[in-house]
């Protein structure tokens, strides 16, 4: 390890990171196997990214390595749609699994093989109780359970039964496997948990193979132990599994020992993170899919614009922590931020153009002026910014009427027009409605591109596009699409979701370069924000996407509030 590694894992240190060292130091392990278990039930989530950085970080920060296992088991939600999706989402995060991609599937008949073997030391029983019954004699958190009729089954009768359950011979739900642990445990996940059920579902992978699928208590430590996973992280509501993922893997001739942590999952104001919640809202049409700009999926996020270094910094600087909190989606809102002024190159756009026409310039002249690409990067270098006597301004950087600190243009004020000219309004040309249509202004031709000469300031500098020039466009601008910081608060999810989400711009201006540039990167609009081109664009109709605006919209909000 380099001075450099040490450092920057001691700066990233956390109670995974010590259990990890300490194991290492201890020499428990040589080095960490993780994996990242997702269920293929749905599309990644921010929330999803926290654990994929720490498995995959952990991995690469100790030499070890991260699997990427799909946990396949329920084959009545599982899609290959998902299957692609995750994996295409893992990549353009940056996180590499090499070979080792596995499924919960590869691992059915060895699952299977470990059923008979508790069947066989007595540890396992059918039971043909009904799913209510079985509910019924559950107990509760303060009552113990009550044994099932078929608890003491004898070994041959149940091995008989969970073959003729394999063999497709009962309908769902008609008997389970159950692991023979304790019904007055007052750990409920030890009252004798079911580990087979029966499903007759034809499974992506396995196809018709099998009508009894595992429980995800009994796929998870056992697939752990047969890929050697030192340490299984999994987030705090597996807590109260882990006594019985570490009794299945004592008893059961597993390959190795594998042990689960659990850290508190990301929870984000504004957002909601449960899968089957975002399902609903593509299933309903509330959004135009699991990559509406508006999710908080990976694929919406970088639709969005969204750079993948914004989401691993984020991931990173919300730590990893065992008490369950809500992050400001703000913080989360400060990364994307600070990636995209690194790396948007600059450009104008007029979202709500106004014309504005410059009496005194030669009607059919026109120029190009230069304008910087990155303020803060040279090398990104310049562009040419066609300038002609018609332009467009935004809408609102023009009052009739302005109030004391407005210093943008009003009749008879100067403004700069960024890297142009000083102009003075002169008329507002209104329609029979009173609306203003355009602005009548004269230009100083001594002050292209810099400062007037006879040393006379302007307080606003207003972007700008040549009306001649500019392409038209469509721009969506996107707010939280939930109108409360703890959607769901009330009791209806749905309720919460903002209706003023998604704003769709027409008529909008942009500068040539924004065509000519064709590589979907992100650009900042200025004055405006953070934009991209969405896929929807096609040619000669763009679209572009806000991705986030210069400033904290929520801190303002909240401020307002
Ligand atoms: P959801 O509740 O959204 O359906 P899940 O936990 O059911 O999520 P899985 O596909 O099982 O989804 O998740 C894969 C891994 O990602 C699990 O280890 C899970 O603990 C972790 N994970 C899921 N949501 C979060 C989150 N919000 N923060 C951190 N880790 C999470
Ligand atoms: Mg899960």
């Amino acid at each position: 390890m380099t001075a450099v590694e040490a450092e920057a894992r001691e700066a990233g240190r956390d109670f995974i990171r010590d259990i990890v060292q300490a194991d290492i130091d201890a020499g428990r392990v040589v080095w960490p196997v993780t994996r990242f278990p997702p269920e293929p039930n749905g599309y990644l989530h921010i929330g999803h990214a926290k654990s994929i950085a720490l498995n995959f970080g952990v991995a690469e920060e100790f030499g070890g390595r991260c699997h990427l296992r799909f946990d396949d088991t329920n084959p009545t939600k599982e899609e290959q749609e998902y299957i692609d999706a995750i994996e295409a989402d893992l990549k353009w995060l940056g996180f590499d699994w090499g070979k080792h991609l596995y499924h919960a599937s590869d691992y059915f008949d060895q699952l299977y093989h470990w059923a008979e073997h508790l069947i066989r030391h007595r540890l396992a029983y059918v039971d043909d109780q009904s799913p209510e019954e079985m509910r019924a004699s559950r107990g509760t958190l303060t009552e113990p359970g009550r044994d099932s009729p078929f608890r003491e089954r004898g070994v041959k009768e149940n091995l008989d039964l969970f073959r003729r359950m394999k063999a497709g011979e009962f309908p769902n739900g008609a008997r389970v496997l159950r692991a023979k642990i304790d019904m007055a445990s007052p750990n409920m996940n030890l009252r004798d948990p079911a580990l087979y059920r029966i499903l007759h579902a034809t499974h992506p992978r396995t196809g018709d193979k099998w009508c009894i699928y595992p429980t995800y208590d009994f796929a998870h430590g056992q697939s752990d132990a047969i890929e050697g996973i030192t340490h299984s992280i999994c987030t705090l509501e597996f807590e109260d599994h882990r006594p019985l993922y570490d009794w299945l893997i004592e008893h059961l001739p597993v390959p190795s020992r594998p042990r689960q942590y659990e850290f508190a999952r990301l929870n984000l104001t504004y957002t909601v993170m449960s899968k089957r919640f975002l399902k609903n809202l593509v299933d309903e049409g509330r959004v135009a899919g699991w990559d509406d700009p508006r999710m908080p999926t990976i694929s919406g996020l970088r639709r969005r614009g969204v750079p993948a270094a914004a989401i691993r910094n984020f991931a990173k600087s919300v730590g990893v922590a065992r008490a369950n909190s809500v992050v400001d989606v703000g913080m989360f809102e400060h990364a994307v931020r600070d990636e995209l002024n690194r790396i948007a190159v600059r450009r104008m756009a007029v979202l709500r153009p106004l014309k504005l026409v410059i009496e005194n310039y030669p009607e059919a002249q026109s120029e190009e002026l230069d304008a910087v690409n990155h303020p803060d990067d040279p090398d990104a270098g310049t562009r040419k910014l066609p300038f002609g006597r018609e332009l467009y301004i935004e809408r609102d950087d023009f009052m009739e009427d302005p109030p004391k600190n407005f210093f943008r243009l009003a009749p008879g004020r100067e403004v700069r027009l960024r890297y142009a000219y000083f102009v003075t309004c002169r008329e507002a040309v209104k329609n029979a409605a009173g609306e203003v249509t355009e602005l009548r202004c004269t230009y100083d031709p001594l002050t292209k591109g810099g400062d007037a000469p006879d040393g006379r300031k302007v307080r606003g500098t207003i972007h700008w596009v040549s009306v001649a020039h500019s392409v038209p466009a469509e721009v969506r601008l996107y707010n939280p699409l939930f109108s409360r910081p703890d959607p769901g608060a009330g009791g209806d999810l749905m309720a919460d979701l903002n209706p003023d989400s998604l704003e769709v711009l027409t008529g909008c201006r942009l500068e040539p370069a924004l065509i000519a540039d064709n590589d979907g990167a992100a650009v900042q609009f200025e004055r405006l924000g953070y934009f991209c081109r969405d896929s929807d664009s096609a040619p000669g109709k763009p679209v572009f996407n806000r991705t986030i605006g210069l400033r904290d919209s929520y801190a303002r909000r909240a401020a307002g509030a």
